[in-house]
């Protein structure tokens, strides 16, 4: 089957690289292909511009300086190495985290933790973090809280500014994890908002294997680098540069700026998608919050009395979506996100993810309403 045969609809696992990101990153594969950090001859210097032409442009888009920008693996590293950092800083007593965020954030959080005291915090039915929990976290002593602003699998959208607000308020510190917050909020004032901000390229249509720490300035004596041995990125992050992927990462967010109507127009396909399909079948339910609190592209759908694990295979290979996040496939257990907000099991493996994105239209929408049809025509209903 042609790939264009194919209703994509999993763009919060990945987005495709956009033609004009590629373009930009080709010339840095074969012709201007210097170490940016040779320093001793042309090319070496012509590369070392394009890098820190492109960490310029991420750090004028984050309100920051160069000097706030490590390019890292992805937001998997990035979030790894705030939580390494500050989980060894000896005057902060607490690691706070949302149960519903990605395992890139928790999991170093267990394993870094030490001898602090880990806190997840309560969430509602929708996934919000319950700000009373919190503050009272905070008064126990200083803490670093992690904190997803947009769910990867039910896109629910945190109140970031009011986090924030009270986290400072405790002289504790806010780390967010910005992967699913593009197309969803103004990614450029969330930096403003944290002592920590992390990104990832393959989400806003940028390559796979590149992201960015984004910090504040009095944070930098705080970081340590995660991975030790050259003198690059200031100490921050060893390793040859890669070139390509920073030249990536800059035009990907370069673009994302540019696309400012695209979130409208994809909450539109998304409404068009729910509606039909639950004007269709009425046992289809959302799960997570309202449309108007979550991401615009995020649909999680359970089809109460079917098992989703059959009917994505039903789809196969006409529809791509998800029963959750790609880290966890291959994972036999049902979403915990979906059991965090108070999905039973069998309520979690009735849910599949559909996540629309930039190359989503309204053709692809009912090609994808009728494979799913098809999909609970020929499956009984449990
Ligand atoms: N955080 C969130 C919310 C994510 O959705 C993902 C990717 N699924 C990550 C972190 C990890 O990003 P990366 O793939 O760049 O390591």
């Amino acid at each position: 089957m042609q790939i264009d045969q194919i209703t994509y609809l999993d763009y919060q696992a990945t987005t495709p690289v956009d033609k004009k990101v590629l373009e930009t990153m080709l010339p840095f594969f074969s012709e201007n292909f210097a170490n940016p950090s040779s320093s001793d001859h042309f090319l070496g210097w012509q590369a070392n511009k394009a890098y820190l032409e492109s960490q310029n442009k991420i750090a004028d888009f984050f309100n920051a300086d160069p000097d706030q920008i490590i390019f890292t693996s992805g937001a998997t590293e990035a979030n790894n190495q705030i939580i390494a950092s500050i989980g060894k800083e000896f005057d902060i007593k607490n690691l706070v985290f949302c149960p519903t965020d990605h395992k890139s954030t928790i999991e170093p959080i267990k394993a870094f933790s030490q001898n602090k005291k880990l806190t997840a915090l309560n969430t509602n039915l929708e996934g919000f973090i319950d700000l009373c929990h919190l503050e009272k976290v905070l008064k126990t002593g200083r803490s670093l809280v992690s904190v997803c602003v947009v769910n990867n699998e039910i896109g629910t959208i945190q109140p970031y500014d009011e986090i924030s607000k009270i986290v400072h308020q405790y002289n504790s510190l806010i780390h967010f994890d910005a992967t699913q917050a593009p197309c969803t909020l103004d990614l450029s004032e969330l930096l403003e908002f944290s002592d920590f901000t992390s990104l990832s390229a393959h989400k806003i249509y940028g390559p796979k294997g590149v992201g960015c720490l984004a910090f504040q300035k009095e944070m930098k004596g705080l970081l340590k680098p995660l991975i030790i041995g050259g003198a690059q990125q200031d100490y921050l992050r060893a390793g040859t540069i890669p070139l390509p992927l920073c030249v990536g990462l800059a035009k990907a967010i370069e673009l994302m700026q540019e696309k400012e109507p695209e979130k409208s127009r994809i909450e539109e396909l998304r409404g068009l998608l729910f509606h039909e399909l639950k004007d269709r079948f009425d046992f289809i339910e959302l799960n997570g919050p309202l449309f108007e609190k979550r991401h615009p592209g995020n649909l999680n759908l359970r089809f109460n009395g079917y098992d989703a694990r059959e009917l994505l295979a039903l789809m196969q290979p006409r529809i791509a979506a998800s029963m959750g996040s790609a880290c966890n496939s291959g994972i036999p257990e049902p979403s915990y996100v979906l059991r965090e907000i108070g999905l039973s099991r069998e309520q979690a493996q009735s849910s599949i993810r559909f996540s629309l994105g930039r190359f989503t239209d309204k053709d692809q929408i009912f090609k994808a309403i009728e494979v799913i049809e098809e999909a609970l025509k020929s499956l009984k209903k449990n």
